[in-house]
């Protein structure tokens, strides 16, 4: 069965330049759907307001749209910019969806629904930042902080490489760390997940953030955890340019695994099993989920490669080490813009063919969640 039909146009103006011009274009694309439909498919929007503001001064919120029947037995949910940044690619694929339902090129399946979440973390989208405005790792957040938190020895031993002034020295620190004991270990220590340094990167906090409490709002607000689920959370930054990776983190041989893999075949990647540009890591978005889902779910994330590992941690560590260093309030202007624009080169390239690729392979991915949840 086609997935969809060809020709299509790529709606790559539909990517935001800004948070704000995002969610204006996702709530305008998302009316103008409404009115396309005429109310065939039922539209409930919602705001949360969050901690902080834009740079600009605006106040932060994440938005959500629940499209379909109330009471739809299987959802779709597809989440952008749980790593604030990363929010341009996961929003514009958004707004390309509802301009090719709009536009009856795609249609949901009879008794589904779909649920979308843009702007996970609105403070990282706005600062082009990947951590919330506490610093948070929302990715490394879901733990139990009524338990004892998870150690990082790697991490540990490498932090202070990591806050070093002179670039070279942290360079070989980091080199010997990864010869030692090798390039898994590595980036299981860089970007596996801590909860011993509020300041240091990829840091899972000491409570809930704003994130979380969205999450846990929609899991039980929409009663999810008696649907049948096809979540998609879309991130970049990691893997081969321009490569959409289906990673799922469910368990290998666990029903949430074989879901991913018989929906979105041999192009879904386990991190456990060493198949993924991704290792394993401590308190996934994922984790949260995987709790509340039946047997015939799963949740993946659908990653966009960009420049590489290599400098996904440089581009990181530098802007990391200046955020923690100094503050925004003793950073200049001038060096806060340089930090964000490397972010950006890094997690949304103003690359055209990439962008065009990031849709491309969004569609096929939504398109196959689509078809999986409409066989009964
Ligand atoms: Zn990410």
């Amino acid at each position: 069965m086609p997935l969809f039909s060809y020709p299509l146009p790529l709606h790559t103006g539909l990517f935001p330049a800004s948070w704000a011009t995002g969610c204006a274009s996702w709530r305008a694309e998302l009316d103008a759907l409404r009115s396309a439909c005429k109310q065939s498919i039922p539209v409930d929007i919602r705001e949360f307001p969050a901690p902080g503001n834009s740079p600009e001064g605006e106040a932060l919120f994440t938005q959500c749209a629940w499209l379909g029947p109330a009471d739809a037995a299987a959802v779709v949910v597809l989440i952008a910019g749980t790593h604030g940044v990363e929010g341009y690619a996961g929003s514009g694929v958004q707004c390309d969806l509802w301009r090719l339902l709009a536009a009856g090129q795609l249609a949901l399946p009879s008794g589904v629904a779909l649920l979308a979440v843009n702007g996970l973390n609105p403070w990282g989208y706005a600062w082009n930042r990947r951590c919330d405005g506490e610093g948070i790792d929302v990715n490394r957040n879901f733990v139990d902080f009524d338990q004892p938190l998870p150690a990082n020895r790697g991490y540990d031993e490498l932090r202070e490489a990591f806050f070093l002034d002179d670039p070279a020295e942290s360079s070989r620190r980091l080199k010997a760390f990864r010869d030692r004991y090798g390039q898994t270990a590595y980036e299981i220590a860089v970007s596996g997940g801590q909860f011993s340094d509020p300041l240091g990167p990829f840091y899972g906090g000491t409570g809930k953030s704003h994130s979380r409490r969205v999450v846990e709002t929609l899991m039980a607000d929409y009663a999810l955890a008696q649907r049948r689920l096809a979540v998609i959370d879309v991130h970049t930054g990691l893997g081969p340019y321009g490569h959409g990776e289906i990673i799922c983190d469910h368990p290998a041989g666990s029903p949430g695994a074989k879901a991913a893999k018989h929906w979105y075949g041999p192009s879904c990647t386990l991190p456990e099993q060493g198949e993924s540009s991704s290792v394993p890591k401590l308190g996934l978005l994922d984790y949260a989920w995987h709790r509340i889902m039946g047997a015939d779910s799963c949740f993946v994330t659908l990653e966009f490669g960009t420049l590489g590992t290599d400098n996904l941690f440089s581009v990181l560590l530098e802007e990391n080490r200046a955020w923690a260093g100094r503050g925004k309030s003793a950073m200049s202007e001038q060096q806060r813009l340089r930090l964000a624009g490397c972010m950006a080169a890094h997690f949304f390239p103003a690359d055209a063919l990439w962008r065009e690729t990031v849709l491309f392979r969004s569609r096929q991915v939504i398109t196959q969640a689509f078809n999986a949840l409409g066989e009964v």
